[in-house]
């Protein structure tokens, strides 16, 4: 491989998302070559432990050969139909019933997409259209939260709170509007968890009154905030947010794109915080990210009154229930059933990566280590007991993320917060070789910054 010139080439050709792409062209762009387990190779030879899974997806590890098989035999079979004119596939019908049986309540029906994105724009027409047919077309606001991400799609951005996507683009657009989340490192943390959790879930039902309930059609959520920094939420946040939902009639939407498929110990994130959402959005862990897919799953009620008064469904995408996707999707869930691998990462690993996790967060540079399940973040600072930010954001960030990669660990920085989300099947051993790596680089940055 002729590295030089595919970075040229890279760099002539290619608009990489999420990126300053003038940097990005000085520095060349890093190609990664091969995966297997929790490691990754890039086309320099160097062996990195991705302590990210990809963004947040490869919850099977790399390299798992099935994987591949089952693509490669749908392929043979039958490479294409699509779910539109009364038509479907075998794996199609398959994991809508498999993802029923999944689901920890009545979220029984499924709708298939490409991505988190997709799946997030169509729950806002869903939602909005569940409500008109039953004659409140006036229902139609979503609230999310600031610093929630749901995705790049124009909906998906803006039911997201991120300023910066706003910025482009002219968005949020109109009818949507977004409440504080609870970030316990940015408040303080002085308050006891319940007191603080009932103030956070507090401002939903603030703002629904503000707005009036008969015109909220749904409040959407990540259980866990991943993109923002890791922001777990307290323990009783959701319980009080459902309360609020049922009080108001307000359908509730938990964005599952990251915390789904064990990555918060649990299955779903809405069994880790032990609350019942009506429409639940799937990508990311569904397939391990071998292959893209996203679902959106709902509840008999949204599917009673879509099925008895919705009439046809006017949206709907070429790759809805792609069967090679659906395939692949199904034997991802088969593995991660039959090898308990969502069980004995809560089980056996998890407890271990926490315990070593918060020694992380013994270290001078961080001022807090939090983690649940198989994800986490340490909120780097310039102070260690005065819970404050460094003055200018992201600067230590990205250096410390820079230095672990040349200290052979991958990890994802957010402003000043290191995230952590590895393969479900990391290792007891390779959470030392996490540690080693990531304290040695630490220290580094903290000799840089001091
Ligand atoms: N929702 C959440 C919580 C996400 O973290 C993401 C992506 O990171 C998305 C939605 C968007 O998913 P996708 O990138 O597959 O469109």
């Amino acid at each position: 491989m002729d590295i030089r010139e595919l970075q040229r080439l890279d760099a002539a050709h290619h608009l990489h998302p999420f990126n300053d792409n003038a940097a990005l062209a000085k520095r060349g762009t890093r190609l990664l070559t091969r995966g297997e387990g929790c490691h990754v190779w890039d086309a320099d030879g160097n062996r990195l432990l991705d302590a990210f899974a990809g963004l947040w997806c490869v919850n099977v590890g790399y390299g798992r050969r099935e994987l591949g098989e089952v693509a490669a035999k749908q392929m043979q079979d039958l490479a294409y139909y699509n779910s539109f004119f009364q038509c479907t596939t075998e794996p199609t019908v398959r994991l809508a019933a498999k993802l029923a049986e999944l689901m920890p309540h009545d979220l029984n029906h499924a709708f298939f997409t490409n991505s988190g994105s997709e799946a997030n724009d169509t729950i806002l027409r869903m939602v909005r259209h569940f409500w008109a047919v039953q004659d409140k077309p006036r229902k139609n606001i979503f609230i999310g939260r600031h610093n929630g991400y749901h995705g790049s799609t124009v909906a998906g951005a803006s039911l997201g709170g991120m300023k910066g996507m706003h910025k482009q683009g002219g968005l949020p657009i109109p009818d949507i509007h977004h409440i504080d989340p609870p970030f316990w490192f940015g408040d303080g943390g002085d308050l006891p968890e319940e007191e603080y959790g009932r103030i956070c879930a507090q401002r939903l039902e603030d703002k629904i009154l503000e707005l009036g309930a008969d015109r909220v059609a749904a409040f959407i959520g990540e259980p866990v905030m991943g993109a923002i920094g890791v922001w777990i939420p307290p323990r009783n946040y959701w319980q009080e947010i459902e309360k609020i939902c049922r009080r108001h009639d307000v359908l509730l939407v938990a964005d599952e794109v990251i915390c789904g498929f064990g990555r918060t110990g649990e299955w779903f994130g809405a069994q880790t915080f032990d609350f019942r959402p009506d429409i639940m959005t799937l990508a990311k862990g569904i397939t391990s990210g071998y292959i893209p897919l996203g679902a959106v799953m709902f509840n008999d009620r949204v599917a009673e009154v879509l099925a008895t008064r919705g009439g046809e469904l006017a949206h709907g995408y070429t790759y809805s229930g792609h069967p090679v996707c659906t395939a692949v999707a199904l034997e991802n869930i088969r593995i991660l059933q039959e090898e308990g691998i969502v069980e004995r990462a809560r089980d056996h690993v998890a407890p271990y990566l926490a315990q070593r996790w918060r020694e992380l967060g013994e270290h001078p540079l961080v001022g807090e280590a939090r983690i649940v399940g198989m994800v986490g973040a340490l909120e780097l600072v310039p102070d260690k007991p005065g819970r404050r930010g460094f003055a200018e954001k992201g600067v230590v960030g990205t250096r410390c993320r820079d230095i672990a990669l040349a200290n052979g660990l991958i990890l994802r920085a957010t402003n000043d917060a290191m995230l952590l989300s590895p393969p479900l099947v990391i290792t007891r051993e390779e959470v030392d070789e996490l540690f080693g790596k990531a304290w040695k680089s630490l220290d580094m940055t903290a000799r840089e910054f001091g």
